[in-house]
């Protein structure tokens, strides 16, 4: 056998005979690391700690406590996870099994009824006996032959078996009796799962295509140390405390009803108040940044959406159309551009009225999958804080700095910090979904790629995300369950331009195409109030508070008119204010303030009323603070005019 040439992080390059192992190197460089090592990365892609390695690459050792080494720990307890369940239910089919961001699932499709939490125990007891066992979980080539006698009636393993022959060879993950063809990496036996948890489980299609069959999704989570699986267990539980359903129904917010739509929410007063407080400042901020602020109908005839392309591209997620039966197709709009070109194309247009941004709070519909809709952040009828500018091409890069320094502001006002920047291209394979213009798509890309660096912001790169019109740059930011979401996103086109004619008058008199660029700063009022919801988790600013102050008089029947006319006073002053007079014990409404998360609870009694002042407790504070009606109101002023809470 040949030699290969093996490169080493800090750039030391070593022959060894090809086949040789990430064990067999990690023991030639020292006992202790081998110890520790469960796995190899070899040019970039996990290899088992005893794959053959057979040509030349760089290697890096994985080693049981690194992040690498918990995705090895992960996969390996996503194969216990199964064999136990074939133990438990032998009738069960198995889809694939591997490691998530936070541990492991495997996907599986009971014939004898679904998992239910109540049989987690035993599952876990099954596991346990299988770690305890220490089997070895050996990776095994069979004839195809072999493999689908082995699969016979499971027709997921038998698809992968399918998937594997045609590449050419079959392998399979054996432990114990149980095979299947799912092939992650893992350890080489089933002893290091010591420390595991199964969490729970969900629907989940097979291989992700929602027109495949839905499987049951079993998920755990499994660590070296029990001290990091009890981290894990609280943070989880901290990230559903978090989530804006949860919240959102404790603080009366919005509701979905399956029974009167899914996906189609009713915002409560709460809910309504806060989504107000955004608007109108979001609204105010466009517009001294330029933006012209229009409404637009959500419907139109639908040879708006057929000249637009969306009829061509998206017509997934569009509503099927109205026919209204005298010949006329109406359509809900997906998209306010085609609304916003019809405002730019209204009139003749001028250089000198470049850039032309146009912007609304546009209501618009999407058929999204129903196993995506998710409380306010994903959505059939939603809102967009969209805005169009219409602009020289030469002037594509200075609008993109200015969006992006207007977004930045915002996010500041909103105390936003957590976010990344994707920059999103096509897939040149999609000719479907992506219109077909090479050179159209390269200019586009490469001129968003350039505005990024000119900034020197951080982004990464991904294909397939663009919309079909043209390439973005997308705010990436987190949800509470740890899933990644669109909050803002900016969009050059050359496309529509094309498509709707458009034209302007140039200082040379001669007509000439502008180019479109879209964006959304808050994103839909649906997807930003559930993300607000989640980072501030429940917790307004008082500026987006439902309500910002809550009056408790010490007893009703001495009290009320003073708190009556403090309320009052606070009212005229546009403060959302109310008092709480119901029968109950002081100390019992002041932790109710607090549990509805309100700003300012004022406590007035004798002192307060005799001398014309407030005590005045903040949320989340222990203490409180006795002050004239003025100081808290100057208070109050300063802290809603500062926007973010701190
Ligand atoms: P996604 O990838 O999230 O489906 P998209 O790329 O289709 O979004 P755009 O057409 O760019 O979205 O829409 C603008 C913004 O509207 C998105 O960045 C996102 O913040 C928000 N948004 C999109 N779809 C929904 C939805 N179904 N519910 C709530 N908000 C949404
Ligand atoms: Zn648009």
């Amino acid at each position: 056998m040949g030699q290969i040439k093996v490169t080493f992080p800090d750039g030391a390059v070593k022959e060894f005979a090809a086949g040789v192992t990430t064990k067999e190197i990690a023991e030639s460089i020292s006992i202790s690391l081998a110890k520790k090592a469960v796995a190899g990365k070899y040019n970039g892609k996990l290899v088992a700690y005893q794959a053959g390695l057979t040509e030349d690459g760089a290697l890096e050792i994985i080693t049981k406590d690194s992040d690498e080494g918990l995705v090895v720990l992960w996969n390996t307890a996503s194969k216990v996870l199964a064999a136990a369940l074939k133990q438990l239910y032998p009738e069960m089919h198995f889809g694939q099994g591997q490691e998530t961001e936070h541990g492991f699932y495997f996907d599986t499709d009971n014939q004898a009824g679904q998992v239910a939490e109540t049989d987690f125990e035993k599952i876990e007891a099954k596991m346990k006996e299988l770690v305890k066992a220490n089997l070895e979980i050996e990776t095994v080539s069979y004839s195809k032959e072999e493999a689908l006698k082995l699969v016979a009636g499971d027709p997921y393993q038998t698809e992968l078996v399918e998937e594997q022959a045609q590449e050419g060879q079959v392998i399979g993950k054996k432990l114990g009796d149980f095979v299947d063809f799912s092939n992650v990496v893992t350890l080489e036996k089933t002893g290091a799962v010591k420390v595991f948890k199964i969490l729970s489980v969900a629907g989940a299609y097979w291989k992700g295509a929602s027109s495949n069959p839905m499987l049951q999704r079993v998920y755990g989570t499994a660590f070296l140390k029990q001290k990091d699986l009890d981290a894990e267990l609280v943070r989880q539980q901290e990230a559903r405390e978090r989530d804006h359903r949860v919240i959102g129904n404790k603080l009366d917010l919005f509701f979905v009803d399956p029974k009167v739509g899914a996906g189609l929410p009713y915002w409560m007063p709460n809910g309504a108040t806060i989504r107000r407080a955004i608007e109108r400042y979001i609204i105010d901020k466009e517009v001294a940044w330029g933006f012209q602020h229009v409404y637009t109908p959500v419907l139109a005839n639908l040879d708006l959406y057929k000249q637009s392309g969306h009829w061509d591209h998206y017509r997934e997620d569009m509503f099927p159309p109205m026919d209204m039966g005298d010949g006329e197709m109406l359509e809900l709009r997906p998209m306010n551009c085609p609304s916003h070109i019809q405002v730019f194309n209204h009139h003749k247009r001028s250089y000198r009225e470049l850039p032309l941004r146009i912007a609304e709070l546009g209501m618009m519909h999407r058929y999204e999958k129903s196993g995506a809709l998710t409380g306010l952040s994903r959505v059939r009828e939603m809102t967009l804080n969209d805005g169009h500018d219409f602009i020289e091409p030469d002037h594509i890069e200075d609008e993109i700095k200015t969006l992006i320094q207007l977004m930045t502001e915002v996010y500041h006002d909103f105390d936003i910090t957590d976010y990344r920047f994707r920059l999103s291209y096509r897939d040149p394979e999609n000719t479907e979904k992506y219109f077909d213009d090479d050179e159209m798509w390269e200019k586009s890309q490469s001129k968003l790629k350039a505005a990024m660096d000119d900034m020197g912001l951080e982004y990464f790169e991904a294909e397939g995300e663009a919309a079909f019109y043209g390439p973005k740059i997308d705010v990436q930011t987190r949800t509470a369950l740890g899933g990644e979401e669109t909050l803002s996103t900016i969009q050059l086109d050359f496309l529509l331009p094309e498509r709707f004619d458009l034209s302007y008058i140039g200082a040379d008199g001669q007509e000439h195409r502008p180019v479109m660029v879209h964006r959304g700063i808050v994103s839909t009022m649906e997807r930003f109030t559930a993300y607000l919801t989640e980072i501030y988790k429940g917790a307004f600013p008082t500026w987006l508070a439902p309500k910002q102050v809550e009056i408790i008089p010490v007893k009703n029947e001495l009290h009320f008119d003073y708190a009556k006319q403090l309320q009052s006073k606070l009212a005229a002053h546009h403060i959302r204010v109310s008092i709480d007079d119901r029968n109950e014990k002081m100390g019992y409404k002041i932790r109710q303030a607090q549990v509805n998360k309100v700003p300012y609870t004022l406590v007035v009694g004798d002192n307060e009323k005799a001398e014309e002042t407030v005590t005045v407790r903040k949320y989340g504070e222990e203490q409180t603070q006795a002050m004239s009606q003025a100081d808290f109101m100057a208070m109050l002023s300063r802290d809603i005019e500062s926007y973010s809470r701190k």
